[in-house]
C-alpha cells in the first residue's frame, strides 16, 4: 500500500488518469535551474514533446525555462505558456513552411537546422518578411547512445542532423545566405543515458570539431547547443525521483572547451517531467488464464505508448492491496497483443476495482497518447487540484 498519493481521493476519479505530483516537479525544476545556474553561460530549453500539458508549461516557465520545439504546434504550445520567443528554439528535420513562418513571425531565438533544403526555405521565408533567420547547424557526431535503438537518435545511420562529411559545404551555402545568421551548432545523441560517458564522448567530439571549425575557418560560434537525453530511473522512482543534475551540468562544465564568451544550452524534456508524472489506473478483471494470471486494468496502449513502443519499463503499484505478491502480466483492453504494461510482474494480489499507478510515466505519456478503439484520450489531474 503506497501513501505518497491521495489514494482515498483517487477512488473519487474515473480512471483512467495521468496524476502529476506538482511538488515534485517544482522542486525538480529548482534542482536543475539551481545546478545549471552554477555556471554562468549554461541555459535550459525544456524539451516541450515530452509533456505538452499545458497547466505543466505554465509551472515550468514560471521556473524561468526556455522552450526545444519539434513542430510549429510545440512553438504556438509554449508561446501560450507565456514562454518568451527569443528562449524557444526549433528543431526536426521536416519543418513546413508553414511552422517556419509561423515561428520567424514569433520571433524565435534559434532554428537548429538539419538539411541544406530546409535553410533555403528558411532563407526564402525570411527574405519575404525582410528578417533574419538566426540558425545553428545540427551535426550529427556519429555516436551511439548506450539506449534502445528506437531512441538514438546521433548516429551516421538516423535522419537527424548534418554529417561530419558535408558540413564544411553546408557552413559554406549558410554563409552566403543574406537573410541567415549562423549563430550555433545543435548536437542530441539520444535519450534515456544515464552513464555520463556517452555525454564525455558527445563533449570530446564538440572540443575537436570546434578546434578544426577554428583552424580550417577561423570560425567560432557563439552558442552550443548539446541537446537533451540524461536518463530517469524507472526502477526507483522514489529513492531517485530528482536526477542527478549537479553530476549532468558538471560533467559538461568540465568536459567542454568552450571558446571566449560562449553559451551552452541544453535540451531536458524527460528528466524534468518524467518522475513526477503517474497513469492510474482500475483493475477491470482478473482473469485466470492456463498458466498466467492476467490484471486487465482500463488504461490501454493509447494512453502510455512506452512499453509497446519501446519495450519501455515502468514499475506498477497496486495502491489499494497490501496483500502478499502475486504474478500477474498487466494488460490494456486494447485489440493488440503488444497492449502489455508488463509481463512476470510480483504486485499485491489484486482485485476487481483495485487502483493501480504506473509510474514514471510523466515524460512521453500523455503526450504521447491517441484515440485508437474509439478511446477517449485520458485526463489529467494535478495535485494541487485535489
Ligand atoms: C526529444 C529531444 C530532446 C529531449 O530529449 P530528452 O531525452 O527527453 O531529454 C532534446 N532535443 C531534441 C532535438 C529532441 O528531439
Amino acid at each position: 500500500m503506497r501513501t505518497i498519493f491521495p489514494t482515498e481521493k483517487f477512488r473519487e476519479i474515473e480512471t483512467p488518469f495521468y496524476y502529476y505530483d506538482v511538488d515534485l516537479l517544482r522542486k525538480t525544476l529548482d534542482e536543475a535551474r539551481d545546478e545549471a545556474g552554477k555556471h554562468g553561460n549554461f541555459h535550459v530549453h525544456y524539451a516541450v514533446k515530452a509533456n505538452f500539458n499545458p497547466k505543466l508549461l505554465e509551472i515550468i516557465k514560471e521556473a524561468g525555462m526556455g522552450a526545444d520545439c519539434v513542430s510549429g504546434g510545440e512553438v504556438r504550445a509554449a508561446m501560450n505558456a507565456g514562454i518568451e520567443p527569443g528562449k524557444i528554439v526549433f528543431a526536426g528535420v521536416g519543418k513546413t513552411d508553414k511552422e517556419i513562418a509561423f515561428s520567424l513571425d514569433a520571433g524565435i531565438f534559434c532554428f537548429n537546422i538539419e538539411s541544406v533544403p530546409e535553410v533555403e526555405a528558411i532563407e526564402r521565408l525570411a527574405a519575404e518578411r525582410g528578417v533574419t533567420a538566426r540558425v545553428a547547424i545540427r551535426v550529427n557526431p556519429n555516436i551511439g547512445a548506450h539506449t534502445h535503438s528506437n531512441i538514438t537518435t546521433g548516429l551516421a545511420e538516423n535522419k537527424f542532423g548534418i554529417n561530419y562529411e558535408q558540413l564544411d559545404e553546408v557552413i559554406d551555402i549558410v554563409e552566403k545566405m543574406e537573410h541567415i545568421k549562423l549563430i550555433g551548432l545543435h548536437f542530441h545523441i539520444g535519450s534515456q543515458i544515464l552513464v555520463m560517458d556517452d555525454f564525455i564522448a558527445l563533449c570530446g567530439r564538440i572540443n575537436e570539431l570546434q578546434e578544426l571549425l577554428l583552424e580550417t575557418r577561423g570560425l567560432t560560434l557563439p552558442h552550443i547547443n548539446v541537446g537533451g537525453g540524461l536518463g530517469i530511473r524507472y526502477d526507483a522512482p522514489d529513492k531517485y525521483n530528482i536526477p542527478d543534475f549537479e553530476l549532468y551540468f558538471s560533467t559538461y562544465a568540465k568536459n567542454l572547451k568552450l571558446q571566449p564568451g560562449q553559451q551552452v544550452h541544453f535540451e531536458l524534456g524527460r528528466s524534468i517531467v518524467a518522475q513526477c508524472g503517474s497513469l492510474i489506473t482500475r483493475a477491470t478483471y482478473i482473469k485466470h488464464g492456463t498458466c498466467k494470471q492476467f490484471i486487465i486494468v482500463d488504461a490501454g496502449m493509447n494512453d502510455l505508448v512506452r512499453p509497446a513502443l519501446y519495450e519501455a519499463y515502468h514499475r506498477i503499484e497496486n495502491l489499494t492491496s497490501d496483500k502478499a505478491d502475486g504474478m500477474y502480466d498487466v494488460v490494456g483492453p486494447i485489440c493488440e497483443s503488444s497492449d502489455v504494461f508488463c509481463k512476470d510482474r510480483r504486485i499485491p494480489e489484486t482485485e476487481r476495482g483495485d487502483i493501480l499507478a504506473i509510474r514514471s510515466a510523466g515524460a512521453y505519456g500523455e503526450a504521447m497518447a491517441f484515440g485508437y478503439n474509439c478511446r477517449e484520450l485520458p485526463k489529467a489531474v494535478l495535485s494541487t487540484e485535489l
